[in-house]
């Protein structure tokens, strides 16, 4: 009678998990058709945490997860890790979250920061890489990275919001000698590239160089979401370019290597004054993308031919000027 009670049947149903997994993507993509694909994402916050989740649960095949921080209570909100993760490294949380979704991958957490010492470490990341996503938060490791894929002519893609996420920015590198680098939209648009979001006390910091104390000014998940989606998009593209897929028809739509996202008509901005959006199809408006055609600057000191340029002007120039013209930082000593 004891055992009777202690051991009873329940049906149990065997699913084949790998099939079954992507079975509702068949039609569009065929199954495992990123699954020979490698990813780099680099800096795993709000938006780098998405990214790297969606691409696990697309299919891609191989995922580095590069972070040096910790999960903390005040990230909780923007980051798709909860609290029971708090306390943990960004990059081993978020190898346990895509394994989750997609136990086929394979992810690889790299705790480690991105500065000039440890260069090597993260170019043989990158080279490992198809596509690389910079997700940092800040202008010394994006420079670094920046250089380093072009040097490795790797396509990247780099997300940022703007100052309390009223939009963000999107930039598309697929390659030296055709798009411009995160070096050349420096040197054209520098505003645009200071309009950050200010989302942690350290980067407060790092950016009050003056004595204007900067405000911490995180922005809403849901306004960096549809940053991260575009993201996603734009990298499958990439991902999937020697593949047959019926996606095939975004090729002729995502060609900009560089996109802007309004969430609102923030005061203060040159989108201020822009008109509603009601149920207008025409002219720029709030909560709609749009890709810009933006030129490699020939003289880029990193993507271009900075020295013929140069020399082609009769500007003579010494090692020491072409290094002051490089806008990598140096190293820390
Ligand atoms: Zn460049």
């Amino acid at each position: 009678m004891r055992n009777r009670k202690k051991w009873r049947k329940i049906p149990v149903q065997i699913t084949p998990i790998k099939d079954e997994i992507f079975s509702r993507y068949k039609g569009l993509i065929e199954t495992d058709i990123l699954s020979d694909k490698i990813v780099a994402i680099i800096g795993l916050g709000s938006g780098g945490s998405y990214i790297a989740l969606e691409l696990g649960i697309c299919g891609v095949g191989k995922i580095i997860c590069i972070d040096h921080d910790r999960l903390e209570v005040g990230n909780v909100s923007r980051h798709v890790a909860g609290l029971s993760h708090v306390g943990r490294y960004k990059a081993h949380i978020m190898a346990d979250l895509i394994l989750d979704r997609n136990p086929n991958a394979k992810v690889y957490p790299l705790v480690m920061e991105v500065n000039f010492d440890n260069k090597p470490t993260v170019r043989k990341s990158i080279k490992k890489a198809d596509v690389v996503f910079i997700c940092t938060d800040n202008r010394e490791s994006r420079l670094i990275l920046n250089r380093l894929c072009v040097e490795e002519n790797k396509p990247f893609i780099m997300a940022a919001a703007f100052s309390r996420a009223y939009g963000g920015q999107i930039h598309v590198f697929n390659g030296t000698g055709i798009s411009p680098c995160y070096q050349c939209f420096l040197s054209y648009l520098p505003e645009e590239a200071n309009d950050v979001e200010i989302s942690s006390p350290e980067q407060a910091q790092e950016i009050a160089y003056s004595d204007r104390e900067v405000p911490v000014e995180p922005g809403l998940l849901n306004d960096i979401k549809p940053i991260s989606q575009m993201v996603v998009k734009i990298g499958g593209q990439i991902l999937l370019k020697d593949k047959e897929t019926t996606l095939r028809s975004l090729d002729k739509d995502l060609i900009a290597p560089w996109y802007i996202w309004l969430n609102r008509r923030e005061k203060g901005t040159p989108y201020e004054k822009l008109e509603p959006l009601k149920y207008y199809v025409d002219g720029m408006h709030i909560l709609r993308w749009y890709g810009i055609d933006l030129k490699r600057n020939e003289a880029c000191p990193v993507c271009g031919d900075f020295e013929k340029y140069a020399l082609n002007n009769h500007e003579p120039i010494s090692d020491n000027k072409k290094d002051s013209q490089s806008n990598e930082p140096t190293s820390r000593k």
